[in-house]
């Protein structure tokens, strides 16, 4: 029988296997620290255990991570990482930069089942989850690799998939990512991007507290069913009651993403009733243009019609933040990811 990867275990899961070899349930948070913090590659590094507790863990675990099989750059400065799996499925996450610091946009599902029509992921359908560990290997390959590393400070789950239908490898990443002896990143710091499935977002809300992001790009349940077929099974009003309910400690806000897509969300009486439809939500939204991909047959809308849009929510008190869009010239904006390069 194949190891288990000891980066796919939770503290807990550690420490019941420290346990069961009859070391010291401390030790466990000692290993954490080498995985995660001093980048250990093998047990024969991890010098604060005794010789014996090494052998014995390597007896029974092994320890993994995807690789990064090369980094495209961007005119604009974005930088896409191309992962190889162990079993030889290739995954991306994308680097954005910011003014002082880099935000890393990582992938939970190799392709998405979702099917939005938008999505260059969605269109390739899904292949299969993601572990624990190849989600939080795209952070720690990133930050061992690559010179912007050491500056990235936030984290998006808005690659490739839809990260609550991986919902108990997504907590589990997280739960890593933010542990003291993991990478410690602050939970404010993450973001989970949902298309909208309502049982995992209310589950969610109760399990971790982290910023959600969800993806509507549609004022109104005729066009939500024709862009995001997951909007036939949690319609608007069922999602936005979700997101009322989430709970969201002091001044944060959810995020609503709109992709404005030419001709078919982007008119001025479509942003008056997005505009009615969030009223009462603590909110901010994000606009951004579509990203033309080969084979879509959906188009950017003009620069004078995002504005008109835009105004019109500014004009509701909204925060609209108009999103440049980033990475296209190497097809690593939103939607545009597929896991071939
Ligand atoms: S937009 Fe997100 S949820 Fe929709 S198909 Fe693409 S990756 Fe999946």
């Amino acid at each position: 029988m194949e190891k288990p990867n000891i980066r796919d275990m939770s503290l807990k899961e550690i420490e019941a296997l420290i346990t069961s070899l009859g070391k010291e349930q401390y030790r466990a948070r000692q290993v954490m620290k080498w995985l995660y913090q001093k980048d250990a590659t093998s047990f024969a590094e991890m010098t604060t255990l005794s010789r014996e507790s090494r052998s014995l863990m390597e007896e029974k675990v092994i320890i993994a991570e995807p690789t990064i099989d090369r980094i495209q750059s961007s005119a604009d400065g974005t930088k896409k990482a191309l992962f190889r799996l162990a079993d030889g499925l290739f995954i991306e996450s994308v680097l954005i930069p910011g003014r002082n610091h880099w935000t890393a946009c990582l992938s939970t599902q190799a392709g998405c089942a979702m099917g939005c029509l938008f999505c260059l992921t969605g269109r390739r359908g899904l292949t299969r989850n993601l572990l624990p560990s190849e989600i939080t290997g795209q952070m720690t390959m990133l930050r061992r690799h690559t010179q912007e590393g050491p500056d990235i400070k936030n984290i998006v789950l808005m690659g490739m998939g839809e990260p609550l239908a991986n919902y108990d490898h997504t907590v589990k990443a997280i739960r890593i990512l933010t542990s003291d002896y993991g990478l410690g990143f602050s939970n404010r710091k993450i973001t989970v991007s949902t298309c909208g499935l309502v049982p995992q977002i209310l589950r969610l809300g109760q399990d971790i507290c982290v910023n959600l992001a969800i993806s509507l790009n549609a004022p109104d349940d005729r066009r939500r069913n024709d862009l995001m077929p997951v909007n036939r099974k949690y319609p608007l009003k069922t999602l936005l009651s979700a997101c009322r309910d989430y709970p969201m400690p002091g001044r944060r806000m959810l995020t609503f993403e709109y992709i404005l897509m030419s001709g078919i969300n982007d008119s001025p009486e479509d942003a008056k009733k997005l505009a009615r439809l969030l009223k009462g939500i603590r909110c901010k939204l994000n606009l951004i243009t579509l990203n033309e991909f080969p084979g879509s047959s959906f188009r950017t809308p003009s620069k004078v019609t995002v504005r008109a849009f835009q105004q019109i929510l500014l004009d509701h008190h909204y925060t609209a933040i108009l999103r440049a869009s980033r990475g296209s010239d190497i097809l690593a904006a939103c939607g545009q990811l597929s896991g071939t390069g």
